[in-house]
């Protein structure tokens, strides 16, 4: 076996873009990366021209690591790559290359490939196309598989730096997007269905922060939204390594409207009192905006008349990044991101609760603000937050990944 050892290659892309802010983003992008490989033998992150290399010290572990850094947002794209030691001769050099691109091709038939050759030391004496040429040919003769410029089922990567190289036989998609935290902290509306999940995870991939909030009517309905609600915190504090989950008892509120409130402005009523208890819950935690799942148009609470006067019972920003989505893009941007199943478990919710079928598509602001004139609107929220239950889910690497766990930095 040729001397080669190995590093996860990691490349940003946005960030690369952010001036000055760029340090600060890179920082947490390299924490991220760090804290969630903790348990693997891999690390610590460095940092190399507009990457992040991460060193993996048993090739075992990398099945657990791609999986997991495919969670990571920020990153553009990542590659495992394999370092070799180059010689005085470069024909000796390209040797040590071609061994190492070989043994790890072993077993596996390749249906066409291509070289891509980078040339970071211009010192290096012969050009990327001739490295491609020699490196190709080799390649060639072990494998007879075809080259294919264009679209190559294989594109062996080469970087050659001064005194080593890089070789890489596959470039993973990264999440895009920006590290978490980066762009603040929000609080998003989790309600147990296909969208509010959604709508949580793209301001995650925005750089925010994302804590959640719970509304159920526990003891007048079952806890089958809540169990579903904590399912989906604990899916989604995988991209985020943490995330608070808040549940708020929402039955004597919606008590209160049932007593004096007709049907047709009920849900839009709940809402209103949803966004304000969730903003008072905000600011105690340092949010500085609220996370919802509407799409316009969806069903009758979200028409643009009832958003404005749902909006209006708080002066704090509403993100509704689904707002101009189809049901069925978001169903499979759900499914994508590994939340769909848990959402469609049929569960209790608590806005189902003494609503009509057809609800008002335009509440009207003046009987609306009439309407709450006859519940004690600041008295509600006071109880509702003093209510409230806070549980913490961490992402927990799971035995199901298929590495051994308790393999720290040091062991
Ligand atoms: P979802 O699929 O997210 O439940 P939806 O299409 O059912 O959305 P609505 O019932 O109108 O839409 O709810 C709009 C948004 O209000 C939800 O996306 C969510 O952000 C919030 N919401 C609704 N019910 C709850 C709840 N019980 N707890 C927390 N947030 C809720
Ligand atoms: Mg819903």
């Amino acid at each position: 076996m040729p001397v080669a050892s190995d590093v996860v290659v990691l490349r940003y892309h946005e960030i690369a873009l952010k001036g000055r802010n760029r340090p600060f983003f890179v920082r947490r992008l390299a924490e991220h990366v760090e804290r969630l490989c903790a348990d693997l033998p891999v690390g610590p992150v460095s940092r190399a021209s507009a990457r992040l290399l991460l060193p993996l010290h048993d090739p075992a572990a990398w099945p657990t690591a791609r999986a997991r850094l495919g969670r990571v947002f920020g990153l553009a794209n990542y590659t495992l790559a394999h370092e070799v030691r180059l010689a005085a001769d470069p024909g000796e050099s390209l040797a040590r290359v071609g061994d190492t691109v070989l043994a790890h091709l072993a077993g596996q038939s390749v249906r066409s490939f291509r070289v891509a050759t980078k040339r970071s030391d211009k010192r290096f004496p012969l050009t990327s196309p001739e490295v491609n040429r020699v490196l190709g040919a080799r390649i060639q003769a072990a494998t007879a598989a075809p080259v294919d410029l264009e679209a190559a089922a294989l594109t062996v990567g080469l970087d050659i730096l001064p005194g080593r190289a890089f070789v890489s036989l596959e470039k993973v998609p990264g999440a895009g997007g920006l590290p978490v935290g980066t762009s603040g902290s929000v609080l998003a509306l989790l309600s147990g269905g296909i969208d509010s999940p959604v709508a949580a995870w793209r301001m995650m991939r925005r750089g925010c922060r994302v804590d959640f909030v719970h509304f159920h009517s526990v003891p007048f309905l079952d806890r089958t939204s809540q169990e579903k609600a904590r399912e989906l915190a604990r899916l989604l504090a995988e991209w985020e390594l943490e995330a608070e989950l808040f549940f708020v008892p929402f039955g004597e509120v919606q008590r209160q409207i049932v007593v004096a409130v007709p049907r047709p402005l009920r849900v839009v009523l709940y809402r209103r009192m949803m966004i304000r208890i969730a903003e008072v819950l905000a600011r105690q935690h340092g949010a500085e905006a609220l996370v919802t799942g509407e799409s316009l148009g969806q069903v009758a609470s979200q028409t643009l008349g009832n958003l404005a006067v749902i909006g209006a019972a708080t002066v704090m920003p509403i993100l509704q990044p689904l707002i101009g989505m189809d049901k069925s893009e978001i169903a499979a941007e759900a499914a994508r991101i590994g939340t769909f199943e848990t959402s469609i478990i049929p569960d209790q919710d608590c806005c189902q609760l003494f609503v009509p079928r057809h609800p008002s598509t335009r509440a009207d602001p003046s009987a609306v603000a009439a309407a709450e004139e006859r519940f004690d609107v600041p008295g509600l929220v006071v109880q509702a937050v003093a209510r409230t239950e806070r549980v913490c889910e961490r992402f927990l690497p799971r035995a199901a990944e298929g590495h051994p766990s308790a393999l720290g930095h040091g062991a």
